[in-house]
């Protein structure tokens, strides 16, 4: 292809983009194909000629566009948001362009040091500590990886190696692989399945410790699991505490949790994957409680930041500690430049040896948006939880499970799991609206969460609306299965009575089956 046709193919591209967001509130928000559709439809082999870019385009609409889940339609609530932007996508673009792959400094300048100014510019806009920028004299500073799962994993594997090194020199006895064999770390049943999975591929096997009635994980728990652990000889390596639980958005107790690892030489990780942007308003201010005492702490930009998966900020106190856990280098990665500077090599922070240039989007989101825009977009994410909320509210047949907690709220239909599990099975059916379940205490129930590129008010009306007329339906089917099971048992215990003469049975089953909570609109 040549820079005429690539302009041509460009331009419809965008508007391709432009007119599918422009529309998407037309959309349903689910498929509505079978699982095998698009390999049903696709050859076999891939074309032996080259075929035209207006071909494929139009492929787009027929084949693609009915197998896409809408995330950015603003009848998204499941899971958490995926962070979008117009900024951001031209930011992709961009970076797709130059191509660099940032193994060092010189692999593409530009690259490594917009991310170091991205990653103060992002500290800074979420008051963390100064120990976070790489701005501050010291070992501290952030890097952009691809996901929390990575950043955790890469928190579990620098815990694990920094624990053995201080093991072995503090126990001399004990062999390196009976050291592996001991450790142990925590996390609450609450977080994130990927802090459990890293525990899994970190080979440090992880306690999931239980949260207390309002989902949070304290230092009292962790300690309690401490001493537990260190009277059986395991040796506490990591203690992953969450602020935005992925279940409730609830926030661990970081300070006494960091009382706790401090006292054992626990790296403390923080997995805050959502609720991290929360650190950026004042209101929210108790949540920075206790950072300067954490060792590595991870936020999702590509959540609620504008900022298209995939990107993950992460920040470490001291990345000596990583870097002398990961580094193998060769000959071949080596340039002058190299270890002459203040300028991290970040492919030692990281899993991978290859960089995407993520700091470009960023930059332009930063810069398009404004600080200002990226509090303006928050704030509208909790405000709109909120309309949402009220709705919930002012209907006696459902309940909360949790506090409102950002732009999550959760709730459920009162009485029986099976209700909401129903109620959320009909709404998924219908595509209109997609949410998840989640379950605590013995409680399903639905998690809304505001997310989409640009919702609006009326649209937290026309989900309550939607879920207002499913729940209606349902409840008043529920109501008729009830009489018919009562009528069906009244005709049964009629036909009994008129063969033994027993009559109180029939008034009692009625009194029980339409008991007051129960009644249907
Ligand atoms: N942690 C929390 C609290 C989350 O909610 C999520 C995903 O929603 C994750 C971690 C996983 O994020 P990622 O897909 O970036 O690994």
């Amino acid at each position: 292809m040549d820079a005429q046709s690539f302009k041509e193919f460009g331009k419809a591209a965008l508007d391709f983009i432009a007119d599918y967001m422009e529309n998407i509130r037309d959309r349903d928000v689910l498929p509505s194909v079978k699982p095998g559709y698009l390999i049903d439809l696709l050859p076999k082999e891939m074309p032996e000629k080259p075929e035209q870019w207006q071909e494929v385009l139009q492929d787009i609409n027929k084949y693609i566009k009915p197998g896409i889940t809408n995330w950015q339609s603003p009848n998204f609530h499941a899971f958490y948001i995926s962070g979008c932007s117009y900024p951001s996508m031209v930011g992709e673009m961009l970076s797709a362009a130059f191509s660099v792959i940032g193994f060092h400094w010189l692999c593409s300048p530009a690259c490594t040091e917009l991310e170091m100014v991205v990653m103060d510019w992002l500290a800074k806009f979420l008051k963390l500590p100064a120990q976070f920028l790489h701005s501050t004299e010291g070992p501290g500073g952030g890097i952009m990886q691809g996901s929390a799962s990575e950043s955790v994993l890469v928190a579990v594997m620098a815990a694990r190696e920094q624990t053995v090194l201080r093991v072995k020199a503090e126990q001399p006895a004990l062999s390196e692989g009976e050291i592996r064999a001991r450790l142990v770390g925590y996390s609450s049943d609450q977080s994130n399945s990927c802090i459990e999975k890293a525990g899994v591929l970190g080979t440090v096997p992880l306690r999931l410790l239980a949260a207390d009635e309002n989902q949070i994980m304290r230092g009292a728990h962790l300690a309690k699991a401490v001493k537990e652990d260190l009277a059986n000889g395991l040796i506490p390596t990591i203690c992953i505490a969450t602020i935005g639980t992925t279940g409730t958005c609830a926030y661990d107790d970081i300070e006494t949790l960091a009382s706790v690892c401090e006292e054992h030489n626990i790296w403390l990780h923080v997995d805050a994957a959502y609720a991290g942007a929360a650190l950026a308003l004042d209101d929210h201010a108790q949540l920075r409680r206790g950072l300067e005492r954490v060792d590595s702490l991870n936020y999702n930009l590509h959540k609620s930041m504008l900022v298209n998966f995939d990107c993950t900020a992460m920040w470490m106190r001291d990345s000596n500690r990583v870097v002398d856990s990961f580094n193998v280098d060769r000959i071949y990665l080596q340039s002058k430049y190299n270890g002459q500077t203040d300028i991290p090599e970040f492919r030692h922070w990281q899993i991978p040896l290859g960089r995407r240039f993520r700091a470009l989007k960023v930059w332009l989101v930063f810069r398009i948006f404004g600080a200002e825009g990226l509090r303006e977009h928050l704030h509208k994410q909790l405000r709109l939880a909120k309309r949402f909320e009220q709705h919930v509210l002012a209907d006696a047949r459902v309940e909360l499970v949790a506090k409102r907690s950002l732009g999550l709220v959760c709730f459920r239909v009162k009485g029986d799991n099976q209700l909401t599990a129903d109620l959320l099975q009909r709404i998924t059916d219908r595509k209109k609206l997609y949410m998840v379940q989640a379950s605590f205490g013995g409680k399903d129930f639905i998690r809304f969460a505001v997310c989409g590129m640009d919702p609006k008010e009326e649209d937290m009306d026309f989900a309550w609306h939607e879920i207002e007329g499913q729940l209606n339906k349902l409840l008043s089917e529920e109501k008729g299965k009830k009489i018919e099971a009562i009528t069906v048992n009244a005709h049964d215990t009629q036909q009994k009575d008129n063969e033994d003469g027993i009559s109180q049975q029939l008034s009692s089953g009625l009194h029980i089956s339409l008991g007051a909570d129960e009644r249907a609109p």
